[in-house]
């Protein structure tokens, strides 16, 4: 055993008595104080975000926390990754640590903070970042422990508590994600209750947030259904993130093996999980052909609509059918173990599985988050780009394009009016996976935020003194 770990052992029994022994000032039980942010009751799990967020107040405090959150992520990247396949059974292991890290190096903290200051003949104005206080964030199944991580260091570079309502279905991993949190603060000489949860995640708990007193900002990060039952009953300001369906489109002047390269590694990253990732493709017919072989060359596998009839029968409920919805059961699986449960064999190694559809074909229409894509044959760009915009359904979300044409590619632009537009590269890119610029796993769309960050989780506040305090 290494030094460090018995130093840890030894810091983390000191601390369990500390909270076993109540003092006189505190007579709190174990129960009520938590256990390292999971608390028996939502009461317990507000009030201890409460009391933790007033000691983060200094731009020190919270540098040391994140920067100990950032080494504690890569430390258990494989092991959330794993913890989170096994209880959800969504997603690939390799992909979600290459996520881990991604959140742990590309989350901005407290620098993206800049104040700003106005001088001029009637004096100075300054404009500074101000927490909100105790937050509350609904975190989705698909992503539980770096949505969770990666809200807790924009939220508390902001200068905030989280109470977290992880999905029920992600439990344990996001109660494991919320203690690891919390002992990354403590080393740093900040609270043990900077984010919080509840022992036993539901609806009523998140909805019970939802209306909570004395919390000020609610986010929310996941499907239309929670967003709509957020936003009709909050009475805080709502950051929501909700659900994609992005396409992509391909034209005649794209690098077409760039772009098969693009496509299969988007939209296979995580099994498709991830919102962003690629869910439909929409090709100009005459390179259509091309990039099938391509795609197919860098580890995409060719189905016929009937094995996809086969397969669409075991993934979708109420399928063939007016009301068809994904099962979860098979949300972000393996593309072979999909396919062999349809009795279809393809190489171990296929990352994902591609067809010739029409643009109603239900995995075009819905968010499938399978790694099995429609490819979508369209006379010209212009065609591709009005589909690719009906197919997003307005969600504003993602949307990627393969192409050299300038005038398509800012056509796409405008027409989509997403969050977030990949050109020439994986729709992951626009979230900092292999693209420029920082990280998100809340990418706020229906409230239009778009790519988060610490800047978003803070109230804007203006000081003016007027007439004085220049320095020309
Ligand atoms: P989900 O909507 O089923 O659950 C998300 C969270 O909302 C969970 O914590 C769940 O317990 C809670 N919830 C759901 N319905 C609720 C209700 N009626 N009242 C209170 N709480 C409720 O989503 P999921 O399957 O966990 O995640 C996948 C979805 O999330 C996809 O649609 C995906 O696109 C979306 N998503 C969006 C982003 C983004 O940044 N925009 C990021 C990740 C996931």
């Amino acid at each position: 055993m290494e030094q460090q770990d018995i130093a840890e052992i030894v810091k983390r029994v000191i601390s369990q008595l500390q909270h076993a022994s109540p003092t006189t000032e505190s007579s709190c039980s174990l129960k009520e104080q938590g256990d390292y942010g999971v608390f028996d009751t939502l009461d317990g799990a507000v009030a201890a975000a409460t009391a933790s967020q007033k000691q983060i107040g200094t731009i020190a405090i919270r540098d040391n926390i994140i920067l100990e959150i950032r080494r504690m992520t890569k430390k258990h990247a494989k092991e959330l990754s794993e913890m989170a396949v096994a209880e959800t059974g969504f997603g690939r292991v390799e992909d979600k640590i290459k996520k881990h890290l991604l959140v742990a190096h590309r989350t901005p903290g407290t620098e993206i903070l800049a104040p700003q200051a106005v001088s001029g003949d009637a004096g100075l104005s300054l404009m500074e970042n101000a927490p909100w206080g105790v937050i509350a964030s609904v975190t989705p199944s698909t992503n539980p422990t770096c949505t969770v991580i990666n809200n807790a260091i924009s939220m508390i570079a902001g200068g905030n508590a989280v109470v977290f309502a992880p999905h029920p279905a992600a439990k344990k991993v996001s109660q494991y994600t919320i203690q690891l949190i919390n002992k990354a603060s403590e080393r740093a000489g900040g609270p043990a209750s900077i984010c919080t949860t509840v022992l036993k995640p539901s609806l009523e708990n998140a909805q019970a947030l939802f209306v909570y007193p004395g919390i000020r900002l609610l986010v929310v990060t996941g499907g239309d259904a929670v967003v709509d039952a957020a936003r009709a009953v909050t009475d805080k300001r709502l950051i929501a993130a909700g659900p994609g369906n992005p396409p992509v489109v391909v034209d005649e002047t794209a690098d077409i093996e760039r772009a098969a390269i693009s496509i299969v590694e988007g939209a296979s990253f995580d099994n498709n999980i991830v919102c962003v990732t690629e869910k439909e493709i929409i090709a100009v017919s005459s390179i259509a052909d091309e990039l099938k072989t391509q795609m197919c060359r860098h580890g995409a596998h060719f189905l016929t609509l009937d094995q996809v009839d086969t397969i669409a029968k075991i993934v979708l409920r109420g399928y063939p059918g007016d009301n068809i919805s994904v099962n979860p059961k098979w949300v972000g699986r393996d593309a072979s173990v999909i396919a062999a449960a349809a009795g279809i064999d393809v190489p171990k190694e296929t990352r994902l599985l591609i067809f010739d559809a029409d643009k109603s074909h239900i995995f075009a229409v819905i968010e499938q988050m399978m790694p099995i894509l429609p490819l979508i044959r369209a006379a010209d760009v212009n065609q591709a780009i009005d589909w690719a915009v009906e197919l997003e359904h307005k969600n504003r979300h993602t949307a990627a394009i393969h192409s050299k044409n300038v005038d398509a590619l800012t056509r796409m632009a405008y027409k989509m009016d997403c969050s977030l537009l990949a050109k020439n590269g994986p729709a992951i890119a626009a979230i900092g996976a292999g693209g420029e610029g920082w990280t998100t796993m809340t990418i706020s769309t229906p409230t239009g935020e778009g790519v988060t960050n610490a800047l978003t989780f803070t109230r804007k506040r203006r000081c003016t003194l007027v007439d004085s305090f220049r320095i020309v």
